[in-house]
């Protein structure tokens, strides 16, 4: 059977992909960004924040209706159920509507509001699924005001998790747990829901926030993983001495150690010409930091990402390798800082996606996230993956963000079909 003839999609998706109205959703876009909206175009809502609150109470009163229901879990996840036939595990479709101290109007909006049009489609269709369908707007996606990020969808995956978020403090002392809380009185009409209920399969729509969809002239990207992220921080230590009067060959320079480390590792990383390989030093300190002094001791950070392990690995060990047999007088050591496994998204719901994303007529490509998303952890506990739309010039986190209307036209039309489809079995 050719691929394309494969019969995964219900009979309901197409008609739910038609009732899909551009013009909704964009105007719901456009309301969504007037909460925080700053007047260079970008957007200013970070998580809990008195925007964010704003737009929830907007979200909540957006959507209203026999069929439906609105919950909060202890995390603050905001919810919309729209009854199935039965009241079997809901399929899940969301992201976040937070964002960074200075975002874009389209980021984790788009997902929830890409979400919202689904149920208006499928209400316009006179569609009823089987299934309940859920929307849902996690909780601190970015991680800008409480560290760290994706705390909400994390707190779903794994609800012991949350004790320790709950402590958590801004940079004004408020806790997670008091912002937590306003957000649960702000929206008196969405009733508690229990963390980690059994769900069926997630889909997150999202902006690609890279230039890969664009460049290739794509519309959609069916996401098949999450590459995975290493953190390191290595520390080479020498002996500082006086510039004017210690001879450059018996200094043991711990500056020049480390940027000839820096310098041999990157050329090693560049000569691998993996092109989904990243690899990054971001931070470089020497200390004491005197302009006459020769270097006592520097630390800098490694960030690499891949989205297979192996390479990882075997990156890993070069590093290791490196710092610790260093040559000459200086002695160096490494340190991990964070480590997080590459994701796999499930391969029954790639192809339903991948087949509505073809319903569309649009041109698609399979891809690897480089950022993080809450459905890396919604991963964990149930089928899911993720569809992108092309970000214009790659650009997101930033005022200029955007996306052609068509484009998230098309992606909300292909969220419509796979969910549809998933929700009627
Ligand atoms: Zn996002």
């Amino acid at each position: 059977m050719r691929d394309d003839m494969a019969p995964t999609l219900c009979a309901e998706a197409a008609d739910a992909m038609k009732a899909v109205d551009g013009t909704r959703l964009l105007a719901s876009l456009r309301d969504l960004a007037t909460h925080g909206q700053r007047p260079d175009g970008g957007v200013a809502r970070e998580a809990l924040s008195e925007a964010e609150l704003a737009a929830r109470r907007w979200l909540v009163s957006s959507l209203q209706g026999p069929h439906y229901g609105w919950y909060i879990d202890d995390a603050a996840n905001l919810m919309v159920r729209r009854a199935g036939q039965q009241s079997l595990p809901p399929v899940m479709t969301g992201s976040h509507i937070d964002t960074q101290p200075i975002g874009g109007w389209l980021d984790g909006a788009y997902g929830v509001m890409a979400g919202l049009e689904v149920l208006r489609a499928l209400d316009d269709a006179g569609i009823r699924t089987l299934r309940p369908i859920d929307v849902v707007a996690w909780t601190n996606e970015e991680g800008c005001r409480f560290s760290p990020g994706t705390m909400g969808s994390s707190a779903f995956a794994a609800s012991r998790r949350l004790n320790g978020f709950l402590e958590v403090r801004d940079a004004t002392g408020q806790s997670f747990a008091e912002a937590r809380d306003a957000a649960r009185q702000c929206t008196p009409q969405a009733d508690a829901m229990p963390l980690g209920y059994p769900v069926r399969a997630y889909i997150e729509a999202h902006i690609e926030q890279g230039p890969v969809l664009q460049d290739g002239g794509h519309t959609l990207g069916i996401v098949t993983g999450i590459q995975g992220v290493r953190w390191f921080e290595v520390i080479v230590k020498g002996m500082s001495a006086h510039a004017g009067t210690t001879p450059l060959g018996v200094r043991q320079d711990a500056l020049l150690s480390a940027a000839r480390l820096v310098a041999e590792l990157s050329a090693t990383a560049a000569a691998a010409e993996d092109p989904d390989l990243r690899w990054t030093v971001g931070r470089f300190q020497a200390m004491p930091g005197s302009v006459n002094t020769v270097a006592e001791q520097v630390a800098f950070t490694v960030d690499m990402r891949h989205p297979d392990d192996r390479v990882l690995d075997r990156l890993e060990a070069r590093l290791t390798a490196a710092v610790n047999d260093r040559p000459g007088p200086c002695t160096g050591r490494l340190r991990t800082l964070m480590r997080r496994q590459p994701t796999h998204f499930d391969a029954d719901v790639l192809r339903v996606v991948e087949h509505a994303a073809r319903l569309t007529g649009t041109p698609h490509r399979r891809l690897v996230s480089g950022a993080f998303h809450d459905a890396m952890h919604l991963s964990d506990v149930c089928p899911a993956a993720m569809l992108f739309v092309p970000s214009v010039g790659g650009v997101s986190h930033h005022p200029a963000e955007d996306t052609p209307a068509a484009d998230l036209v098309a992606g909300a039309r292909a969220l419509a079909g796979a969910l549809t489809s998933l929700a009627c079995s």
